[in-house]
């Protein structure tokens, strides 16, 4: 039986394509954003999740029960090293506060569809539906495929939000389900791609490039994060780019927020990008107008 692992479902979400949706996270990344505000979604298998404000103070149970030493105690808290825990989930078990979580959540494509299909009078009344993101979806194609199916098989209108980082042969498999991709476009030079994403980029402008031919169902979505890409140099390396794609449904340049910061420590992890500050909104307006000016349709925000 075909079965993924899901680290979160949120219902009534009004960013992640038309209409009210029920946005599903599938769990594993091949890129390593920077600026990730879903960390807990770049690996594939399930993580501890520590959250500091539930733990007691003077309590050492967790460190206690850890059979691989994966959790030290930095002044009165527990910090989990990750590259050593196994999720064998001993430490949740005894934690007496529930501090401790399990991030990832093995389901099958079923039983994410009750969930879905919860809000159904909702996707009819608003032109909603559901949305598949991650991480990468497409890192779980069978369980993506399998969703998808079952999506269209319930009357949903049906998005996946891709970083475009997979098999082309893939994005052809699931094509007859998605009504809508939402194709993330970071940077277009390869070598700051990989500085930056941990990935060069070939594959992900390829792919874009190949599906344009085959749907024009495609909105890109240009996360904005100031002194990584919002350079003149990278902005016109962009419109170049997207105006030789011939038709797409539009652009949507996304402001970088740091909503995610605090779960890298939560995760035992470090947030790199600790010095950059959000664009303003006269920044982000701006570069919606160098897009319009070369005749690109862009939206701020999703
Ligand atoms: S889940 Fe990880 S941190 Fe918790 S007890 Fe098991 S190995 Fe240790
Ligand atoms: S068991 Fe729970 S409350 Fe106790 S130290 Fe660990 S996380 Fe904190």
């Amino acid at each position: 039986m075909t079965k993924g692992y899901v680290f979160d479902i949120k219902r009534y979400a009004l960013h992640d394509g038309p209409g009210i949706r029920t946005t599903v996270f599938l769990k594993g990344c091949p890129l390593r954003c920077l600026w990730c505000h879903n960390p807990e979604g770049q690996n594939p298998g399930q993580e501890i999740m520590l959250r500091p404000g539930r733990c007691l103070e003077g309590c050492s149970r967790c460190l206690e029960v850890c059979p691989l030493t994966a959790i030290s105690k930095i002044g009165s808290w527990p910090k989990i090293d990750s590259s050593k825990c196994d999720c064998c989930g001993l430490c949740t078990q005894v934690c007496p506060s529930e501090a401790l979580e399990i991030i990832g959540r093995e389901m099958t494509p079923e039983e994410v569809m009750v969930e879905v299909m919860k809000d159904f009078a909702f996707y009819q009344q608003s032109g909603g539906g559901v949305t598949f993101s991650g991480g990468e979806p497409l890192q779980q194609p069978k369980f993506l495929e399998k969703l998808l199916r079952l999506a269209k098989k319930n009357h949903l209108h049906t998005v996946v939000d891709t970083s475009g980082y997979a098999q082309f042969d893939l994005f052809v498999r699931l094509l007859p389900f998605v009504d809508l991709f939402l194709y993330d476009l970071k940077l277009i030079d390869p070598e700051r791609h990989l500085k930056y994403t941990g990935k060069r980029n070939e594959l992900i402008l390829e792919n874009l490039q190949k599906l344009v031919k085959l749907t024009d169902k495609i909105i890109i979505r240009i996360p904005i994060i100031p002194s990584v890409n919002d350079d003149k140099e990278n902005l016109n390396l962009m419109i170049k780019f997207i105006s030789s794609l011939g038709q797409v449904g539009g652009v949507e340049l996304l402001p970088y927020h740091t909503l995610g910061k605090d779960k890298y420590g939560r995760l035992g992890r470090n947030y790199q990008l600790l010095d950059i500050k959000k664009p303003s909104s006269e920044e982000m307006n701006r570069i919606a107008a160098y897009f319009k000016e070369n005749n690109l349709s862009v939206l701020i925000g999703g």
